[in-house]
């Protein structure tokens, strides 16, 4: 299948490892020119250099800037003044109890989960609109629709993206813009690795015995038992977001390895 994102200009932000990473590189092999973000320039400028030796033919922009800090968002906006693919997919997570969570974490998930998306699509989505084409996605969580109360911080921001999406399809009205949520379930990715690793530290097991006590004990309601690679969750993202994928709009799609366990 031709994706059609030759020369299409995609900023995915927080892909220097990850899920970010994984649409980038589909979305490179696919001929999209990406753009990837991250706080270090040494991380950016790695996966610049990696895609560009796997990918010669196409385009790829390193744009280094934490994004919760508004004037570093100033200067993304100053570097690359319009996109026709945003993925908001950079985001914050950690388990806490709720008794523990303080008005200043709960801010700070609001902040980085929620508002840096939102701004970046107030940015972004006027030229979209202007132009009859673009795609707006937010990576949320299958917490948004199934909170596990490890991480109410977490989930409650992920909710909200799904609201902000739905919101923001409805500005998009008989245009080629569309505005969608994909909700991956647990995948993993360095951080989710690490997570494993101290989970299990001394106790001598492989990584495929890590990965299946933990779906036992800690994810019983996923119905393919493993860890979705984030590779899986690129190459949907990638399609969502290509231009053959026009009749999604304010979807909430999910890719959970069936984790949640009602239809809808
Ligand atoms: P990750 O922690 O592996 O990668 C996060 C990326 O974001 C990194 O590139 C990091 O440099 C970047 N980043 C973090 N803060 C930043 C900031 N302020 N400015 C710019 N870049 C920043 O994350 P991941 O596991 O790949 O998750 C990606 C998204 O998918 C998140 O929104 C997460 O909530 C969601 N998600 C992850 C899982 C999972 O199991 N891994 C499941 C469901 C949803």
């Amino acid at each position: 299948m031709d994706l059609q994102l030759t020369n299409k200009r995609a900023l995915i932000t927080g892909s220097t490892k990850g899920i970010g990473k994984a649409i980038a590189t589909t979305m490179a092999q696919e001929g999209a020119n990406v753009i990837i973000n991250g706080r270090s320039q040494a991380a950016v400028d790695s996966v610049v250099a990696e895609l560009h030796t796997k990918f010669p033919k196409v385009e790829i922009t390193g744009a280094a800037y934490d994004l919760s800090d508004d004037q570093a968002l100033a200067e993304l906006y100053q570097q690359i003044p319009t996109v026709d693919v945003l993925i908001n997919n950079m985001g914050i997570f950690k388990p806490m109890d709720y008794f523990d969570i303080t008005d200043e974490d709960w801010q700070r998930f609001i902040d980085i989960n929620v508002m840096v998306g939102n701004k970046l699509a107030r940015h972004y989505m006027p030229t979209m609109l202007k132009q009859n084409f673009g795609r707006i996605i937010f990576i949320a969580s299958e917490e948004a629709i199934m909170p596990s109360g490890e991480m109410p911080q977490y989930s409650l921001t992920k909710t909200m993206n799904l609201s902000l999406a739905k919101s923001l399809s409805k500005l998009t009205k008989a245009t080629n813009v569309t505005v969608n949520t994909v909700m991956p379930g647990s995948t993993l990715t360095e951080g989710v690795q690490q997570m494993l690793d101290d989970m299990y530290a001394g106790q001598g097991l492989t990584q495929t015995q890590k990965e299946t006590d933990f779906m036992k004990n800690h994810r019983p309601l996923s119905q393919i038992q493993r860890l979705i690679r984030p590779e899986e969750i690129g190459d949907f993202v990638a399609y969502v977001a290509s231009p053959i994928a026009g009749a999604f709009s304010g979807e909430a799609l999910r890719m959970d390895g069936g984790m949640v366990p009602t239809i809808f």
